[in-house]
């Protein structure tokens, strides 16, 4: 998957449930950095093993704010499991990843979704109606967020070394699946 484009530049793909083949040992090889608030079992949308998947969540799916949990996540994920592919995962209708972040209680947690909301102000309230707005805003912040592991120096290493893969996806729960935002162009 190429990422390195600026959030509003990607498409959009169904995930089919074998994008990312099980092979039926109980190794993980999927880090899942999903929402808090889902409410559902989205990491069922891949045809993996429980034991296949390690999951991370947090309200919004932030992980760009630099904590302790998100970090010492990656750091096991990467260089004790090894895990060959990161999942970053939204979903429609998030309670938290909305037009009204910025009065949230937790808005301090949610900035970079506000920053969204401000840099793609424009775009976003052209949009017709408050559910199709909130809708792209939650797949510009999956995106963004996505992006933000991609800065990561030990993220692109564990691209180059070791074929690690960064995906954005979110999840629909009226259609229970996923779609994967990508770029078809190279960097
Ligand atoms: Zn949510």
């Amino acid at each position: 998957m190429t990422m390195s484009l600026k959030p509003t530049q990607y498409l959009r793909s169904r995930v089919a449930s074998n994008l990312i083949p099980s092979r039926n040992l109980p190794k993980a090889q999927v880090l899942w950095i999903g929402c808090s608030d889902g409410g559902f079992a989205e990491t069922k949308t891949l045809d993996l093993l429980p034991e296949e998947i390690i999951v991370h969540s947090n309200p919004g799916n932030v992980l760009s704010n630099d904590d302790l949990g998100i970090a010492s996540t990656l750091e096991y994920a990467l260089n004790v499991l090894q895990v060959k592919h990161i999942v970053v995962c939204g979903h429609y209708d998030c309670r938290l990843v909305n037009m009204s972040a910025s009065k949230s209680p937790i808005r301090g947690w949610l900035r970079d979704v506000n920053y969204l909301c401000e840099d793609y102000r424009y775009e976003l309230e052209r949009i017709e109606g408050l559910t199709e707005r909130n809708k792209r805003l939650v797949e510009l912040h999956a995106w963004s967020q996505a992006q933000s592991l991609l800065d990561m120096a030990s993220i692109r290493k564990a691209q180059r070394e070791k074929g690690l893969e960064v995906h954005a996806f979110v999840y629909d729960s009226a259609k229970g699946e996923c779609v994967e935002l990508f770029s078809n162009i190279e960097p």
